[in-house]
């Protein structure tokens, strides 16, 4: 039997980290398990009744370190009684900056995704699950986004959507509370707390492989099926 020699070994994970990096670009992920969802803290602004008083009442929030490095709280955007959410991961340089989510590069072809299925931004309602910009645009942590999920969840609550759509692993095994892949999450209709939930790529990852927007354009053909049954069963 012939023995591996270190370089041969060193050669494999060179070349797994090249195809990952094909994959997914610098990002690289891991099989961890997303932290319990939390508790709805017991403050003020869990009782807010619209859209404005919330981002009024949490947009100063200084919870975790996040707060501290925004250049503007990125709540969401939209209809407020939107039957669509389409919910992302964090917000990136241009968001910081401009305070509203997915109008960078990514942004742009999330709008024409929303356009492929005869609807408008504004018709529906668009945010992250964290709402201040991580640092180079690292991956959220997950101490981070169990203090800003109840934010989101109390969005989902006043909203009250029949669709959510997750843009991208991240948000989808977030959400979902599951550690499986996004090849295994897409597809399929999936149950948050009676909404149905699809599982789509993010328009970035669409962006770094363009091969992805076939699969993604048949997530979104599902979407608008189910939505079109829904409209017409009332
Ligand atoms: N990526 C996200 O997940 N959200 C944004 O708002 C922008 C880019």
């Amino acid at each position: 039997m012939s023995e591996k020699k270190p370089s041969d070994l060193l050669k494999n994970v060179q070349r797994y980290l090249e195809q990952q990096q094909d994959l997914f670009g610098d990002t690289v992920y891991t099989d961890r398990k997303p932290a319990t969802a939390p508790e709805i803290p017991d403050e003020a602004w869990t009782h807010a009744p619209s859209l404005e008083a919330l981002n009024e009442q949490i947009c100063g929030c200084l919870k975790c370190p996040l707060g501290h490095t925004r250049t503007n709280f990125v709540f969401g955007v939209g209809n407020a009684r939107s039957k669509v959410m389409f919910i992302g991961e964090a917000p990136g340089a241009d968001e910081d900056a401009q305070g509203e989510p997915f109008v960078g590069r990514a942004g742009q072809l999330l709008n024409k995704i929303i356009e492929a299925v005869d609807m408008k931004r504004e018709e529906v309602y668009i945010c992250n699950i964290l709402k201040c910009r991580p640092p180079n645009n690292r991956e959220p942590q997950p101490s981070e986004m169990e203090l800003c999920t109840p934010y989101l969840v109390k969005q989902i609550e006043l909203i009250g959507p029949s669709f959510i759509i997750c843009l991208g692993r991240t948000a989808a095994q977030w959400i979902l509370q599951t550690t499986e892949s996004l090849g295994a999450l897409r597809g399929r209709i999936h149950d948050y707390h009676g909404i149905r939930l699809i599982v789509t790529y993010h328009p970035a990852a669409l962006l770094r492989n363009p091969n992805w927007k076939r699969p993604a354009w048949e997530d979104m053909k599902m979407f608008k099926r189910l939505y079109e049954e829904a409209i017409q069963n009332g």
